[in-house]
């Protein structure tokens, strides 16, 4: 059994221009765990607010079977373990599993750390002894293991050992400069094995183009740990992707994970969802999941690869959740869309005729900016409104924002709205710091006494992607708006080249979202 290590909301964070909210990372910790991931790295704790609120968060977060885990140092040279605050604030998480990281390379030691060798190795010992005897799993990060070990074997062995004899359960090899070819991951990794008697981790970085490789060797030479981000995303050229790592264990070398062949099928979905949410534009060339991963061009090998598809695709796309852009969206086909729908409580078994509708709109939808991975909300409405189930619960007359620069440089924009409910028409006008915020307010006003549920309802988070622009228009802006209630939140889109438009949709689709599912339900992400 292989063990399933994210640290997409760490490492993964160290991207140039990738941001998670704490709320952001609640939300892909969800989806990592109904991917089938053992543990999720949630963050540094003591190192920034996101990340303690994220743990204090984190704690009422139930997870079918993902482990959360904090990061976090060995103890400081020349005190105790019981004194070092990066250790307390680690075991203040109150997280079960925790990984700790320490020097291997003596270069690293001598130079960065200013300590002796022999502190070193105590340092590594304490520390982890000390996180066991509050039993905890610990995890030892050996950090630059691969440089270091090509630089003195036996030191770098040293350092492992003694992780291992104070009681780690696994020792986790990095490379973390990520320069390391994979035929020395292999003969360095066996060397490991041969040599110490403790599970093995394999934590790879790209800059040499080679983490997935070097990971699949490492697991190939004994490793059974092993770390990565989703979309490999990371520092520099970035970490290790667990999008290729995943199914190339399960599908290709036969290696058993948490990730069985039900859960395997939402990789392609949770890949977008992460991608969306850290506000970035999912990557077509992705292996396995990419929207061109499996596009046949060309038509002797388009129409070949209907009658014998396994002659052009190195698996079956439908294994990870993707599809032969033959066929349709990124959303995926019939299944998916019917199993979805019954999450929502809508049950589409018999009704094939509007599942073809729907993704036939989907498709068209995506194709002029829309994207649902991360606005499930307004994916519902969307099929309500198709099956005719849907009540609005306000009828839009007009609405206006003006913004207003003044002399002492603030900002200010004002919305005045005209919107009917029950039969009655309201006017109400609002300020706020932009134009969503405006028409949120002024929203509010006109509706709000009918509707005392819309005070618990939140907007959290607000996300604005420009897209490409298209033959003949204008850009296209996207709006993603992420709404919380307190024991629930959910995502909603709006597309428009008007941004105040586009944020709009996705604000009506937020506030009624939140009206018909009111707080007293069960909570549903
Ligand atoms: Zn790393």
């Amino acid at each position: 059994m292989i063990t399933l290590y994210d640290t997409t909301l760490r490492d993964g964070t160290q991207r140039e221009g990738l941001s998670l909210s704490a709320e952001d990372k609640l939300r892909v910790a969800m989806r990592l765990d109904d991917l089938g991931i053992d543990y999720i790295e949630g963050g540094f704790p003591g190192s920034n607010p996101k990340d303690i609120e994220f743990f204090e968060r984190a704690k009422t977060l139930v997870l079918s079977h993902a482990k959360i885990t904090a990061f976090g140092t060995t103890r400081r040279k020349d005190i105790t373990a019981e004194d070092d605050e990066s250790l307390a604030a680690l075991l203040e998480t109150g997280c079960e599993a925790l990984c700790i990281f320490g020097k291997t390379w003596p270069l690293h030691v001598t130079e960065t750390l200013q300590t002796s060798l022999e502190e070193n190795l105590a340092m590594v010992g304490d520390s982890v002894r000390y996180l066991k005897s509050q039993r905890r799993t610990v995890f030892f990060d050996a950090e630059h293991f691969f440089d270091g070990y090509k630089a003195d074997p036996a030191y770098a062995l040293e350092v492992c050992r003694t992780a291992a004899d104070a009681g780690a359960d696994a020792v986790v090899l990095c490379d973390t400069n990520g320069g390391t070819l994979p035929h020395e991951v292999a003969r360095i990794v066996a060397e490991m094995v041969a040599a110490l008697d403790v599970p093995l981790g394999i934590h790879a970085h790209n800059d040499a183009a080679c983490a997935v490789a070097n990971s699949l060797v490492a697991i190939d030479a004994g490793c059974v740990h092993v770390q990565g981000t989703m979309n490999g995303y990371g520092e520099r050229a970035g970490n290790a992707d667990l999008t290729s790592i995943i199914p190339a264990l399960t599908l290709k070398m036969g290696a058993e994970t948490a990730v069985d062949a039900d859960r395997l099928r939402l990789l392609t979905e949770v890949s977008h969802f992460v991608a969306e949410t850290a506000n970035l534009s999912p990557y077509p060339q992705q292996p396995y999941v990419g929207g061109s991963a499996f596009a046949h061009k060309g038509g002797v090998h388009a129409s070949a690869s209907a009658r014998l598809e396994a002659a052009y695709e190195h698996i079956d796309p439908a294994l990870v959740g993707n599809l032969a852009r033959v066929v349709v969206s990124e959303l995926a086909g019939r299944a998916s869309l019917t199993m979805k729908a019954k999450e929502m409580g809508i049950d589409l078994t018999g009704d094939q005729e509007t599942v073809g509708t729907v993704l036939d709109s989907i498709k068209e939808l995506e194709h002029h900016g829309y994207s649902f991975e991360a606005a499930d909300a307004s994916l519902e409405i969307m099929l309500r409104k198709k099956l005719g189930t849907y009540e609005p619960f306000f009828a839009l007359e007009s609405f206006r924002c003006i913004m207003e620069k003044r002399e002492d440089g603030k900002v200010m924009t004002e919305a005045t709205i005209k919107i009917h409910v029950h039969g009655h028409r309201y006017i109400a006008t609002a300020e706020g710091n932009g134009p969503v915020n405006a028409l949120d307010k002024a929203l509010r006003i006109a509706i709000g006494s009918f509707y005392p549920h819309l005070d618990a309802i939140v907007l959290d988070d607000f996300k604005v992607r420009v897209l490409d622009e298209k033959k003949g228009t204008g850009a296209v802006t996207r709006v993603l708006i992420e709404s919380a209630d307190g024991d629930k939140s959910w995502g909603t889109v709006g597309v428009s080249e008007n941004i105040i438009e586009a944020s709009w949709e996705a604000l009506v689709d937020s506030v009624e979202w939140g009206l018909s599912h009111p707080r007293q339900e069960s909570a549903r992400q």
